[in-house]
């Protein structure tokens, strides 16, 4: 026997933890919820406040909040707020996940089960249902599974699948021979005789309602004995056997005054006007249908307010009282079609609701797939260009052993040769410089080449702090003597003060070496060339002048592919492979620099290179 209410306040009152008292709460409100909906709402929502007072950032007693929640989506159920109920199911089901509660989910799913039900999404009620079924299953809660079969069974039920649901009831009465738990059998067999009666099963039904409320009888459960009696005085009004529904719903009607039961009070009043009036007693129904009108107008319960103009009209006419038959015939009917059509509209509304949101989640999940698909095809690119890159390391390093190594054997072997050539032959003296020299073009675009790629892959630097004055002074260096040979005046004015930027230094170098040894090649004698550089905004900027042969404007965007040459005589009588400009600009962008180029032919060339300074981070490394 479950504590009575004066217990559980008792229990309430005395409770010495948070726990304890959370506990006591929703084992109070649990009791109340047939007698005080409101005061049952009001308990639950203090002991979910109280169990989820924060305490260092947790809640005091998650579970017992997850319980609160899940009494209230049954007890907004019963007090017909539905969309409350909806929002502390779904409340309730991200703290059960979010604690790892999953023994209290498949109570929350069968509460938004209902409550899908009642708001006439029967798919969603189905699906939580059978959720709730599956998840109980899993954890192997025998009541829980019990529970949800006949959960279950009620919503195909309402589907019109009397025979599926005919099959749950029975698998959870299989199980209930070894579970005891008599009130759960006995709502079992109410199910089950409401279910014989929709198929016109008369005996199997009085049979399952005779041991449903037998059963509540034994247990002395009022509410459930209401239930069950009604149901039974329903099967013996279709089994024509008015006197034993009557019998029934006397004992109905007595045991809703004693408990104050108003609704099955009203329920049992029904049901008397309904059986006299099947037994032609219209005299006899009358009292009991208007009565019923009376509490029904009351409570606005339409549904019952139009069974009463039923009978009453059924009634009348038996009667040979047409006016008043037809006066309750004709409010039957406009409060009947009002009902069905706001009941219809209700569910048209939550029908385009729930279909809205399926559309929502059909396009999230159209997106997610979408990234994913994206993101794979980017997964698949990085490898792609992955295996290019690693391709093109294996070319340069195998290239440079298998190109390089039979050049430099050519020219040792010309060596010897030469050696071994008459020194009169002045032929063959001649065939060796072409052969030398073909085999030293030959190596400078092999090396060029390798160059290219390796400052391309961009692994090959080794960034550190350098100077930029000194940087210039050693690129300058090495082209002092090709620049001398040539006549050619150098003017360098060194940056001030010195700027100090994070770079590879043999690569930049090399790329200045580029510049420098391009405008020596490409200045007749008696030419200068000037280089300088200045910072500003976080950059420094190194310029390259000469006072050479200058490039065609048509020219000017391409020099910096590789193998272009510009293609005109004065160019081409220079040795060069048309690859120097193309490593510059690459090693000048894998520092995140910047190169460009102005010249006037005939007149000269200048070449700015911008690259970033170094960063106070950097400079302290
Ligand atoms: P190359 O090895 O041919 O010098 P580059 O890539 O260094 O290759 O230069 C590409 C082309 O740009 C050269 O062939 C030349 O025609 C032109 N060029 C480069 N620098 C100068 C310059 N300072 N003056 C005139 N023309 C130049």
């Amino acid at each position: 026997m479950p504590d009575s209410i004066p217990q559980l306040e008792q229990k309430v009152a005395s409770a010495a933890s948070v726990t304890e008292k959370v506990d006591a709460l929703n084992g109070l409100a649990w009791e109340v919820r047939r007698h005080d909906i409101a005061r049952a709402i009001d308990l639950s929502r203090e002991a979910y406040a109280l169990a989820s007072e924060s305490t260092g950032g947790d809640l005091s007693y998650p579970t017992g909040a997850a319980d609160s929640l899940s009494n209230l989506v049954i007890f907004y159920q019963i007090q017909g707020s539905y969309e409350d109920g909806l929002s502390a199911g779904f409340e309730a089901v991200a703290l059960c996940e979010t604690i790892g509660y999953t023994t209290g989910l498949p109570k929350v799913y069968r509460g938004l089960g209902n409550l899908n039900n009642l708001l006439g999404n029967y798919a969603d009620s189905l699906a939580f249902h059978l959720k709730s079924l599956q998840l109980s299953e899993s954890l192997g809660l025998s009541e829980e599974i019990i529970r949800a079969l006949n959960s279950t069974g009620a919503c195909y039920s309402e589907l019109g699948e009397y025979h599926k649901s005919l099959e749950l009831y029975q698998r959870a009465l299989t199980l209930l021979d070894q579970e005891n738990i008599p009130p759960l059998r006995a709502q079992v067999y109410n199910n089950m005789a409401m279910e014989y009666l929709r198929l016109h099963e008369f005996d199997a039904a009085l049979k399952h309602a005779l041991l449903s409320n037998n059963l509540y009888h034994q247990l002395g459960d009022p509410a459930g004995e209401l239930h069950s009696l009604g149901t039974l005085a329903e099967v013996y009004i279709d089994r024509e056997q008015y006197d034993e529904a009557l019998d029934c719903l006397q004992k109905h009607n007595f045991l809703a005054e004693t408990t104050g039961y108003r609704w099955q009070f009203v329920l049992a009043q029904i049901l008397m006007a309904r059986s006299y009036n099947r037994k032609h007693m219209p005299a006899e129904a009358i009292p009991f249908a208007q009565a019923t009108l009376a509490m029904a107008e009351e409570m606005k319960t339409r549904e019952m307010v139009y069974k009463s103009h039923k009978e009453l009209a059924d009634a009348y006419e038996m009667q040979g009282d047409f006016p008043k038959a037809l006066y309750h015939f004709q409010l039957y009917h406009t409060v009947r079609d009002r009902m069905l059509s706001e009941e219809n509209a209700r569910r048209v509304q939550s029908l385009r609701a729930s279909y809205e949101i399926r559309v929502a989640q059909q396009e999230a999940e159209f997106y997610r797939r979408e990234k994913e698909r994206i993101e794979d095809q980017r997964e698949q690119d990085r490898q792609y260009f992955e295996r290019l890159a690693q391709m093109k390391d294996d070319l340069v390093s195998n290239a440079s052993h298998d190109l390089k190594n039979p050049l430099t054997n050519i020219l040792l072997f010309a060596d010897l040769v030469r050696g071994q050539i008459p020194p009169d032959s002045s032929e063959g003296h001649e065939y060796l410089r072409l052969l030398v020299a073909q085999a030293e073009r030959m190596q400078a675009l092999i090396s060029d080449v390798l160059d290219l790629a390796r400052v391309e892959t961009g692994r090959a630097m080794t960034r550190q702090v350098q100077s930029i004055n000194e940087l210039l002074v050693s690129a300058l260096h090495e082209q002092e003597y090709a620049a001398e040979q040539k006549g050619l005046l150098i003017d360098f004015q060194p940056i001030k003060p010195d700027e100090q930027a994070a770079l590879d230094p043999q690569q930049m170098r090399r790329a200045v070496n580029n510049l420098l040894s391009n405008a020596v090649k490409y200045t007749p004698k008696g030419g200068s060339i000037r280089v300088w550089a200045n910072a500003k905004s976080g950059a420094v900027q190194v310029y390259v002048a000469d006072t050479g042969i200058g490039i065609p404007a048509n020219d000017l965007p391409f020099v910096f592919d590789p193998f272009y040459r510009v293609n005109e005589k004065q160019h081409l009588s220079v040795e060069g492979t048309g690859l120097g400009l193309a490593i510059t600009r690459s090693i000048i962008q894998q520092h995140q620099g910047e190169i460009a180029v102005t010249s006037t032919p005939g007149k000269g060339t200048e070449f700015v290179i911008s690259l970033p300074l170094a960063e106070e981070a950097q400079l302290a490394l």
